[in-house]
């Protein structure tokens, strides 16, 4: 059997030995070798960083974006041969899905977040304009930046697919290149993704890159710009985070580790309501999927001391059901482990838990398997334990990484909080109720130590997408036992790629730098309106100066009549005086706005489409009749859309009256055509 080759520095590596064997979960047959002998760790790191790192800074957010669209559908069309090579590590078709469509999900994800919340552009801006002196000559802003080497993902064997994509995806999107090192046992499978993504052609070189095998001296060359995502055991995680390299040159190190999730059952829930039976088939789901592999499921569920019988009652009569065997068979709802030894791991972990408790579904050395020898695959059946002493450590520290979850009692929403938080920092948690109060305190009184929580009731029940699924736009990790880390979370997970730097300069250089148009910079008046630009033509800092225009009495009865707000700071002269805001009546804030409109378009046919919003409107100083205003608006940020007849341009928008005070600030948004030759 050959050993799978590593693709690095531009071209795939065979390995210079035979290498370990890898064997089918199922059938116990040679899937593959690994080894990554002959692979020069130092050179793959500094193509990543001398190759990838620069072609993905080339370009932009979204290009970026699109590209990881396009390698999503790409991998769409090959989904059932990765599922096929997925049936080997032991999985079903449904637990194939969650790894497979889930990984491909997490690309679309980015790509949508990216292209929605990330400018078109290289730089990303990180929060407001600080003013930093009294005259407004001296102002900060933060800006995002991508590191400059490589992103060093470090999988688990559990999602050979999903776990490098949820890594990959937004590492890419911040132009960071990767190097993908799968965990052996299931490395075929990551191997054969990687195979179709280099095969796609949509990467650019160096932005991927895949090592099967051990690490060898990678760590000795990481530098300050590398970064580490690990997912894996916590014992491995807290090696490799104090290597002494790592420590050295502050490698930012990401660990998503061991959890002992829990899953708390409301004291509303009765058998028989909606509540009840979510509670249970979720336990059970959590307990079957992936064979209980994942880093997500619930390993103790905690219900309150009167419903432990019925619990345990429902939940037996659901494992009965679980068919255990070769995931070829359709009636299978479980398949193997990924490997004898995971297996072994198991029965050892899962004899520590029952010192504290006692085994009432399941036994840990006979299973009935269809369509498999119950020897050679790594077949376990479902193994569900009570223990009735919650206090005892075991059930809150030994995670048994298979389909085994404990029961346990608790006495008061108190001890239910204290029994969550004893698993000492978790992934994911979930609280299964229609009391709202109870949900309320058990989420936040065991928040700080949980990455996400997950309240499931009758309300919520037909959209929710689970306890054990870690979503793109979710922060996916946990403090403590969990590892500490966190990935995805949307743009959260990019901005880890990148460094956040405090840029202190005048208003015009601070411009010059993002991009964005910052207050005080200069502006751009010319006799063409800002308006009968294309987006090509138009630059930011242009600049539309209108008005003024005189506010009157009538204008304002007008306005109240006319759109219904006769609130009485408008209507009525002695309210509006007795308002400590007010002097006498004043104008609608949407009136000054509306007024603001008036002056500033272009009324004719022309480039700009639509204004689709605005944002961050204040209105500063009031309006009185009387009063004249002026609108001064200047374009701020211009946003071309990949593959679109448009962009977007935001506009700074400044009314001021007749003293030059600010009456009303914010920002217009508008949708602007491209010149027609250059419309996709
Ligand atoms: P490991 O920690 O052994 O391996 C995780 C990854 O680290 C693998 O890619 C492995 O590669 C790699 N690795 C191991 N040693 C080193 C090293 N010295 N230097 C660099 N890389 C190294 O965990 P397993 O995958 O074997 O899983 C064991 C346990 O981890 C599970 O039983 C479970 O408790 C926990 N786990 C937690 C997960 C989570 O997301 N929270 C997910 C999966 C597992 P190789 O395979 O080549 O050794």
């Amino acid at each position: 059997m050959a050993a799978l080759r590593s693709y690095v520095n531009g071209d795939w590596h065979t390995p210079t030995e035979d290498g370990v064997p890898l064997h089918d979960a199922v059938t116990g047959e040679e899937v593959a070798r690994v080894s990554s002998a002959g692979v020069d760790m130092a050179a793959a790191l500094e193509h990543g960083r001398t190759r990838g790192g620069p072609a993905l800074a080339e370009l932009t957010f979204h290009q970026r974006a699109a590209l990881l669209k396009s390698l999503a559908s790409y991998l769409r069309e090959h989904r059932d041969e990765l599922y096929a090579l997925s049936a080997r590590t032991g999985a079903t078709l449904g637990d194939s899905k969650f790894d497979v469509d889930g990984g491909i999900g997490v690309l679309f994800g980015y790509s949508s977040k990216g292209r929605r919340e990330l400018p078109n552009s290289t730089v990303y801006v990180d929060g407001a304009v600080e003013p930093l002196g009294k005259g407004g000559t001296f102002v900060g802003q933060h800006v995002c930046t991508p590191l400059r080497g490589v992103a060093v993902q470090i999988n688990a064997f559990n999602f050979p697919v999903w776990g490098p994509l949820e890594k990959f995806a937004p590492a890419f999107l911040a132009g960071v290149p990767s190097l993908v090192k799968p965990a052996s046992q299931t490395a075929y499978l990551t191997h054969r993704l990687v195979e179709l993504m280099i095969g796609s052609g949509l990467l650019p070189e160096g932005s991927l890159q895949l090592v099967c095998g051990s690490v060898g001296d990678l760590f000795e060359h990481l530098t300050d710009q590398d970064l580490v995502s690990f997912t894996g055991s916590a014992a491995t995680g807290q090696r490799l985070r104090t290597h002494p390299v790592v420590a050295a040159n502050s490698v930012r190190f990401n660990v998503e580790a061991d959890s002992l999730n829990c899953s708390v059952l409301g004291p509303d829930a009765e058998p028989g309501s909606a509540e009840f039976d979510l509670f249970v088939k979720q336990l059970v789901t959590e307990m079957t999927v992936k064979a209980g592999q994942k880093c997500t499921a619930i390993r103790r569920a905690l219900v309150p001391a009167a419903r432990v019988d019925d619990v345990i009652a429902a939940a037996k009569a659901r494992l009965e059901e679980v068919v255990v065997g070769n995931p070829a068979n359709p009636e299978v709802r479980m398949g193997a482990l990924a490997s004898l030894e995971q297996r072994e791991e198991v029965r050892r972990s899962l004899k520590a838990l029952l010192e504290a408790g006692t085994l009432v579904h399941g036994d840990p050395d006979h299973v009935d398997v269809v369509d498999a020898d119950p020897e050679r695959g790594a077949f376990l059946s479902p193994l569900l334990v009570r223990c009735d002493d919650p206090d005892q450590p075991q059930p809150h520290e030994v995670e048994a990484f298979g389909p085994v979850s404990t029961v346990m009692p608790y006495d008061s929403t108190e001890h239910a909080v204290e029994l969550a938080r004893r698993g000492k920092g978790s992934l994911a948690g979930s609280v299964v109720t229609a009391d709202r109060e109870f949900a309320r305190e058990v989420v936040l009184g065991a928040a700080s130590r949980h990455g996400r929580m997950l309240v499931l009731n009758s309300d919520d029940a037909a959209e929710s997408t689970g306890h054990g699924s870690p979503l793109p736009a979710l922060v996916h990790g946990g403090p403590g036992r969990a590892g500490g880390g966190e990935e995805m979370g949307g743009v959260r997970g990019v901005l880890h790629h990148m460094q956040r730097t405090a840029v202190q300069a005048d208003p015009a250089t601070l411009t010059a730098i993002t991009g964005q148009w910052v207050p005080g910079s200069p502006r751009t008046t010319t006799d063409v309106h800002p308006f009968r630009k294309h987006l090509e033509d138009l630059r930011i800092g242009d600049t539309v100066v209108a008005g003024p225009r005189r506010v009157t009495e009538e204008d304002v009865a007008h306005f109240a009549e006319f759109t219904g707000d006769t609130f009485y700071a408008h209507t009525d002269e002695e309210a509006a005086r007795a308002n400590p805001f007010f002097d006498g009546k004043v104008a609608h804030g949407y009136l000054v706005v509306s007024f603001a409109a008036g002056l500033f378009v272009d009324p004719d046919p022309g480039p700009v489409l639509a204004n689709y919003g605005l944002e961050n409107l204040r209105f500063l100083t009031p309006t009185y009749p009387g009063d004249e205003l002026t609108v001064t608006m200047t374009a701020k940020q211009i946003t071309p859309r990949v593959g679109a007849e448009h962009g977007e341009v935001r506009w700074d928008v400044d009314v001021t009256n007749q003293d030059g005070a600010s009456v009303a600030k914010y920002d217009v948004l508008t949708l602007v055509a491209k010149r027609p030759e250059n419309q996709e």
